[in-house]
């Protein structure tokens, strides 16, 4: 797999101090792999490439990073900085009602996320929404926008086949000025493909509604002929924003990368469902992960080393190597640095997709329940017996049990794992305390 290469490349790139034009070229293949893989168009993946080398050679790599992983770092925010910075929600500042142009080809999402946007703009901003639908081609489309905008909880205006869609704009906007609107969403027809005829009419459209947000909708699915519906699109609107459809699929959506690079509006929202409530506002970040097919390893790699407490940890380790002996108390702080490595389930999210697959074999809750029972038993033990866990026998597990609030066999078993952790830190003499850590999470 992809991500297996690039661990890979990032362990032989290992040792080396600064970003070069030699360690640098096979990952940048493996990048570009990925993105044609993830079907970004070929034009958007050799200038991204290209911005990246120049961004990373020579730089310097800091502190515990390796090349491979500062590498990879950079990726993972030149992606995310070209598909976004930060969220942009829907503009309304406007005289009311603010007016929403939908524009993009026939199946790509627009009416059902006119429908999405307006329960959003009902609930997240309370505001009053009206729709209505120009799609006067498919006389099913005006019936879908009705059904669906009464589950959103917005008001429809009602139109017909045999309307020309600007007077329904017109007669549209007239109404929402009357009744007091803060938004009108004007749903369009789907054009197949591109269509001169019909670009005409969307770009009437937008002449007589000036609307606030021109939002071209466009599905993930896509792939690589996404460029070429969202440059036709840009020539003819002012686009405002982009939402990008069917991320539930199994898209890796590197249309993303290439609607937002041959547009510059920004990606607004992404639809995850057919459902009315499947509409999230896009997180740029989280959607480069999915684009390489690898979590975002580098954060990953700052969590971890920025969670464990190197100076306790370190001492942990003199501690053993100069035979002071491991008691209770440091197995009780072993516990406690791998929760403030921000526990177990929030390191799973950073794990690349096909690893969490595998890991999502093991149950991350019950492992951090676990921790916190072992610690809950670890605290009703009295300072001695921690130092000296050889003094407890039945009456005081039995104690102990009563304090924890869990059974006597469970202080045992913890008794146990830390005879053999203990069997353990003798042989390592104080090494490998990553390992064992690893290896206490089960
Ligand atoms: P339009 O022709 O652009 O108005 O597209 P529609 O809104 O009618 O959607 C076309 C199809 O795509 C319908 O079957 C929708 O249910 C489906 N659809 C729209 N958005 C999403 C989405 O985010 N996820 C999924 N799975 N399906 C979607
Ligand atoms: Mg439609």
């Amino acid at each position: 797999a992809l991500t297996d290469k690039l661990t890979r490349l990032v362990k032989e790139m290992r040792g080396q101090a600064r970003i070069t034009e030699s360690n640098v070229q096979d990952m940048l293949r493996e990048v570009r792999m990925a993105l044609l893989e993830a079907d970004v168009a070929l034009p958007v993946v050799r200038d991204f490439i290209a911005r990246v080398k120049d961004k990373a050679l020579g730089q310097e790599v800091l502190g515990s990073l390796k090349p491979g992983q500062a590498l990879v770092g950079i990726v993972n925010k030149e992606l995310a900085a070209t598909m976004g910075d930060g969220v942009a929600d829907i503009n309304l500042a406007a005289q009311p009602p603010a007016v929403i142009l939908m524009a993009g080809l026939q199946g790509a999402g627009k009416t059902t996320t006119t429908a999405k946007l307006a329960k959003h703009l009902i609930e997240k901003r309370k505001k009053k929404v009206l729709t209505v639908s120009g799609d006067v081609y498919r006389p099913a489309a005006i019936e879908q926008l009705k059904t669906v905008s009464k589950q959103a909880g917005a008001e429809w205006f009602a139109s017909t086949p045999d309307q020309k869609p600007r007077d329904i704009a017109l007669a549209a906007l007239d109404y929402a000025k009357k009744h007091y609107f803060d938004v009108l969403l004007v749903d369009t027809a789907g054009r197949l493909a591109i269509d001169e005829l019909l670009m005409q009419e969307i770009k009437d459209l937008h002449a007589v509604l000036n609307p606030v947000e021109t939002l071209f909708v466009v599905d993930a699915m896509q792939g690589q002929d996404a460029v070429n519906t969202a440059r036709a699109f840009k020539e003819a609107l002012p686009l405002t924003g982009i939402v990008l459809t069917k991320l539930d699929g199994d898209s890796r959506g590197g249309a993303a990368l290439s609607v937002r690079q041959v547009t510059g509006a920004p990606i607004k929202f992404a639809g995850v469902s057919e459902k009315i409530d499947g509409l999230e506002v896009f997180d740029a970040e989280r959607h480069a992960g999915r684009i390489l097919g690898m979590g975002d390893i580098v954060a990953l790699v700052e969590q971890v080393t920025a969670g464990v407490d190197m100076e306790a940890a370190q001492k942990l380790a003199a501690k053993v190597k100069s035979g002071d002996g491991f008691d209770l108390n440091d197995f009780l702080a072993q516990l406690q640095q791998m929760k403030q490595m921000g526990g177990l389930s929030s390191l799973m999210d950073k794990l690349p997709a096909q690893l969490t697959a595998k890991a999502g074999q093991v149950d991350m809750d019950k492992a951090e329940r676990d921790i916190r029972r072992k610690e809950g038993i670890i605290c009703s033990m009295t300072a001695q017996e921690r130092r000296k866990p050889e003094l407890i026998k039945a009456t005081r597990k039995k104690r102990i049990a009563m304090g924890a609030g869990v059974q006597v066999q469970e202080v045992n078993r913890l008794l146990n794992e830390f005879d053999q952790m203990q069997g353990m830190m003798k042989k390592m003499k104080g090494g490998g305390l990553m390992k064992l850590m690893k290896k206490m999470g089960g």
